[in-house]
Parts: C-alpha cells; structure tokens; sequence
C-alpha cells in the first residue's frame, strides 16, 4: 500500500514540465504567466492530495495525467470568469431579491449604454455650461410623470414637489428620518415595526437615524386617536409603513393615510410613508386587488413618500424620495445624503424607465410585461415546451400554478399561471435543480412536491426556443448526460 502510493506520489506531473509541454506554451503564449502558474499548481496540488488521501488507484493516476492539461485549462478559465452572471429566472417570482429583483426595459439598457460609454453631463448645464446639481435629472420628469397619471395640474405639482435619488428604499428611509427627526421623536404603529429582509428594520433604522421611536396602539390595531395622544412638543414625524411583505388579517384597524394627514394638518407634524414597492399603476388590471400605490401615497398628502426604483417601478435600485419642497430641500442639505446619492448609471436607467411610463410605454417594462402576461399565453408556451422535451428520461407536462410578485410587495398575492413540470428518470427534485442551476445560463427552478416547475411567466418569451434546445441537448440523452458531469470534479 505504501509503496504503491510512493510510486503514484512520483507519477506527479512536475510543473515546470508542464510549462514547458506543448500546453503550457501556447498557454503562457496567451495568458499572464501568474494566472497559468496558479492554475496549474492547484490542478497538481488537488491530485497530490488525492493520492494522500490513499484513495487513488494506478488507473485514477492514468486518467487524470491523461486529462492533465484539459483539467488546467478549465480551471484557468474557470477562474477567469465573472460571479455576477445572467441566470434564467423559471420560479414564477417577479421580483425576485436574490435574482436581482427588476430586470430592465430596452430603453433603460440603451440609455444606460450611452451614458457608460462616454462622459455626460451629470453635473452640468449645457445652456449655460455652469454647474447643476445631478437631482436634476430625474426629478422634474418624476413629478411629471405623477402629475399627468394622477390628473393634477403639472405646474402647481412642480412648483410644490421635489424629488430626491438615493441608494435604495433603505437609504431614502434612514437618510428622511436623520434629516427630519434626529434628537425628536417619531411615531410608529406597533403593527407596522416591521422587518423588510436583507436586515431592514424600522426600530434599528430609527435608531441609527437618532431619532427616537414612540410606539402606538397594537399589533393588530391602531387608531388616530392612539396618534394623537402620542403627540408632544419632540414630535418631528409620523411615519407610516407599508406592510409590503406580510398581512394582518382577522380583527384589526389601522388610520387611512388621509385620517393621518388630517390629524397631521392638526399638529403641524408631517406625515413620512414608506412606500417601499414603487408601484405607480394599479395592479387591479392585472388582478391583484388591494395593493396600494405610490400615487396614493403622494397625492393622497404624505409630506414625504419613499420607495424602490426596482420593486414595481421595474427601475434600477435605488430609493426616491418625493415630498414637499422644502422637505426635500431640507433632505437634500444633510452631509449624509452625499454618502447615499446614486451614480450617473441610475439615473440613465431611472429616467429612460420613468420615459416608458410618460409615454404611456409601461408594458415595455418587463416587470409590467410579465404581470400584464395571459394565462393563456403563458399554457400556449408552456405546451410548446412540453411537445419539445418530453420523451426519454425526462418528462415533461404543462401544470397549472401561482406566479408570486414577490421583492417585499403584494404580501399573498399571487397571479394565475402555467409551468412546465419535469420528471427525470434518474434524478430526484433536488438533483434535476442543480443540474439547471449548471446550464450556461443557469436557469433557476422552483421544486415543489417532488417536482421541477418552470413557471415560464418570468422567463422571457424570445428565449424559449433556445432554452428549449438547451434542455434538450443537456436533459434528454445518455451521452449528453455525461458531458454534465462539470468534467474537473470528475477528473480529480
Ligand atoms: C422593499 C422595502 C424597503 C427596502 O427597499 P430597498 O430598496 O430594498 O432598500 C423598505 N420599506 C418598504 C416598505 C419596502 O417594501
């Protein structure tokens, strides 16, 4: 046994023998000599620990020396490659956080193309050629865009609003109550101290504001007079949040913004909601019934509205403000927000999606796009797919299933739709996923009772035919299954 791994251990491809093998040059010929080093000593490091291991065999040696430099240049390249990558979203969820929530319209792509691509004038005025300041791009086309939606009279919506840009809804909330509340007091529903996900929590955002929580009523009710007999002189705001990601049902209560804003008006105290889902149209088109929208929230008198540029919106992340004038302006003057503002790419982004909506383009936002898809679209597609895969070890069946908006909105909500279920043969739930999840792009299933759906609602529909073929190619046959197995695991 010991003599038998010595023999393996001198059987060790040498690594200046491979640098100078066939391989190895037209590899330094091509790429840093550093990066072909690194590689190779880790392929001849992992096979050394192998034969430690004491579980390689003459044969095991035989094979991987042969794929020796094969081996070398996958790592290589392997690490060569970006982490971020595209992947096909096939759970059915719209705004998916961990999928990098709204994809972009083609507008939004272009112009953020353009911009990258050379210098723009971010910060200039070219009437005049002198400094702006970089709000100046997005905020007029947003009041613009809230006032013709909602039917107000543009000018006097200009004249009374302002809007401000920041990292995130998580941003815009902290950077609103440093500005507006710091060292006062702010006024909280019990029902609504709630946590966002990603670690975005009311009472800790609060507190790194400085401001100081003072919490009102119930978890389940909540009622103006609670509000009102929470009202002293370190009243700087009340803050009212959207319960975008949870819902309280059964016996509760809670002030409609206009009751809010009326005892507000009262005590000279304004009104910050956070809005969160960016949602500007109704989702009752699409049948989702009771969600409120960010246009109620600013029409409907919040002094101040923060929300997501890529949860309903379908934007780039980023946060907006909207509010009364001196509010933001008030914003706007805090040392903090020069952490938080966002770079020339968001707004290129933010302004080309908030384009779509003026001229009344929204569907070309994907977000809108897959909400506003039929149900019977999404089966006619679903059955073409089906026709295509099944057969052999996999089998494939169009079922019917709920699409979820999903990102922190429409808590409970979900839209008809239709997947395609797959079976394999020789693979359980689990194992059909990770073998999605290693397609070139990688396509991210839902698995749900022993089964593999691909809701097709969030794939886009101009990449059905190549995702068809993929599956085909990579699911169907014996041969191709082995050309799966991702080949440097194997070989080592
Ligand atoms: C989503 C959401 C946030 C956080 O938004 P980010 O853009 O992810 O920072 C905050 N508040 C509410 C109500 C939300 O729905």
């Amino acid at each position: 046994m010991e003599r038998e791994q010595s023999n393996l251990y001198r059987r060790l491809p040498q690594l200046g023998e491979f640098l100078d093998g066939p391989v190895g040059k037209i590899l330094l010929g091509t790429y840093p000599r550093e990066l072909v080093v690194e590689a190779a000593r880790h392929v001849i490091s992992r096979l050394r620990d192998f034969v430690k291991s004491g579980t390689m065999t003459e044969e095991m040696m035989e094979q991987n020396l042969e794929h020796l430099a094969e081996t070398i240049v996958a790592t290589l390249r392997n690490g060569m490659e970006p982490s971020l990558r595209p992947v096909i979203n096939a759970t059915g969820v719209l705004l998916h956080t961990n999928l990098g929530r709204s994809p972009l319209s083609t507008a939004a792509i272009r112009r953020i193309e353009e911009v990258a691509r050379g210098y723009c004038n971010l910060e200039m005025d070219l009437a005049t050629g002198e400094r702006s300041p970089r709000e100046a791009h997005c905020g007029e086309l947003l009041l613009r865009v809230f006032a013709v939606r909602g039917g107000m009279a543009a000018e006097d919506f200009l004249e009374s609003h302002a809007t401000l840009v920041v990292n995130n809804c998580a941003a815009a909330t902290l950077l609103a109550l440093n500005s507006l509340a710091e060292d006062g007091e702010v006024i909280v529903s019990r029902g609504e101290l709630v946590e966002i996900g990603g670690g975005f929590r009311i009472p800790e955002i609060l507190k790194k504001s400085g401001a100081t929580l003072r919490e009102v009523g119930t978890t389940n009710c909540s009622r103006v007079a609670d509000y009102a007999a929470a009202i002293v002189p370190q009243t700087k705001l009340i803050l009212r949040v959207h319960r975008s990601n949870f819902s309280i049902t059964g016996y509760t209560d809670r002030p409609t913004l206009k009751e809010l804003v009326m005892l507000g008006a009262e005590a000279s105290v304004p009104i910050f909601e956070d809005q969160g889902t960016g949602c500007l149209a109704s989702l009752s088109d699409y049948g989702i019934d009771g969600e409120p929208t960010w246009m109620e929230s600013v029409t409907g008198g919040a002094a101040l509205v923060a929300c997501s540029g890529d949860k309903l919106l379908g934007g780039p992340q980023c946060g907006i403000l909207v509010g009364q004038r001196g509010i933001i302006e008030t914003i706007r003057n805090n040392p903090l927000y020069r952490a938080l503002r966002v770079d020339k790419l968001t707004y290129a982004g933010l302004e080309a999606t908030l384009l779509n909506y003026l001229r009344g383009e929204q569907e070309q936002i994907p977000a809108v796009a897959m909400l506003a898809m039929s149900e019977a679209t999404i089966q006619d597609r679903c059955e073409k797919w089906v026709r295509e895969l099944d057969s052999g070890s996999l089998q494939a069946e169009v079922v019917p299933t709920r699409s979820m908006v999903g990102g922190g909105t429409t808590p409970g909500a979900s839209l008809p739709s239709f997947a395609v279920a797959l079976h394999h043969a020789k693979f359980g739930e689990a194992e059909l996923a990770a073998r999605l999840r290693r397609l070139d792009p990688p396509i991210i299933a839902r698995t749900t009772d022993g089964r593999v759906l691909l809701d097709l609602r969030t794939v886009p529909p101009e990449q059905d035919t190549f995702l068809v073929r993929l599956l085909r190619e990579n699911l169907r046959g014996k041969e191709q299954l082995q050309e799966m197995e991702p080949n440097v695991e194997v070989n080592l």
